[in-house]
């Protein structure tokens, strides 16, 4: 019995996926369940792990099949608690690119209806455009979300609240808020640099950091997708604030 589960274990090593490869990703604790995994490979690159009561949620599937592995791996060194599901929250590729691995492992992947449209429909170009700005970004083939939600949801009974609130760095990114700890994770959205706005929309950019602002959320710390992760509420007026004057140099 015992040499069939070796050669079982062999088989699934050695099988025909070919992400083994190792991705450079660290891993630290913010505070109670959540954790931050960054990204030192293709881009500086933030993404929020929810360790529950009885399983791993993770906000953004991470830039690749083999990286998305990496960070199950890193994941594993905390709990063994199984991942369940992935958050897609934006089109671009470092959320969306290590779908393939969630996928194979069983974990669903959730991403309201707009990020599930945008990457059915510009996933080819948006892979074209981290190979442009990111030497060595493979191709990968579109890997689409397993459960597409409203734009308002919630997971681990209200633990994790995502909400689509309109276009800001793509026509289709989402905030993800932890209200027991007073963390939002603003994705691509927030950031201490303006950063690439080739898809931003920047008339409705600043209306929908505006309606992130009336919403009142209690927030304590701002994870940015981008440089470095944690800010404090003042990440969202800092950044309104560079749109502005972005929009004004542009009219000068
Ligand atoms: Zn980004």
């Amino acid at each position: 019995m015992k040499r069939y589960r070796y050669l079982g274990m062999l088989l699934a090593i050695a099988g025909p996926v070919s992400w083994a490869g190792s991705a450079n990703i660290s891993f630290h604790r913010l505070s109670g369940p959540l954790y931050v995994a960054t990204d030192a490979e293709y881009f500086p690159t933030n993404w929020v792990v929810y360790v529950g009561a009885k399983d791993v949620v993770i906000g953004g599937a991470t830039w690749t099949p083999t990286m998305a592995r990496a960070l199950a791996a890193r994941i594993r060194r905390v709990t063994p608690l199984p991942i369940t599901a992935v958050i897609d929250i934006s089109p671009d590729p470092e959320w969306s690119g290590g779908n393939a691995y969630w996928k194979q492992v069983g974990a669903k992947i959730i991403a309201v209806g707009i990020t599930n449209e945008l990457l059915k429909n510009t996933w080819q170009e948006r892979n074209q455009r981290a190979r442009t700005n990111h030497p060595g970004y493979p191709i990968l083939p579109l890997v689409m979300p397993t459960e597409v939600v409203a734009d308002q949801f919630s997971l681990e009974r209200g633990a994790i609240r995502g909400f689509y609130l309109g276009p800001t760095h793509t026509p289709g990114d989402i905030f993800v808020y932890f209200p027991q700890e007073q963390v939002l994770d603003a994705g691509s959205i927030l950031k201490p640099h303006l950063g690439n706005l080739a898809d931003a929309d920047l008339r409705a950019y600043p209306k929908t950091l505006r309606k992130l602002q009336q919403m009142h959320l209690k927030i304590r710390t701002v994870i940015a997708g981008h440089w470095s992760a944690v800010h404090g509420p003042d990440l969202i007026q800092r950044y309104g604030r560079m749109l502005k004057e972005h929009a004004q140099d542009d009219h000068e």
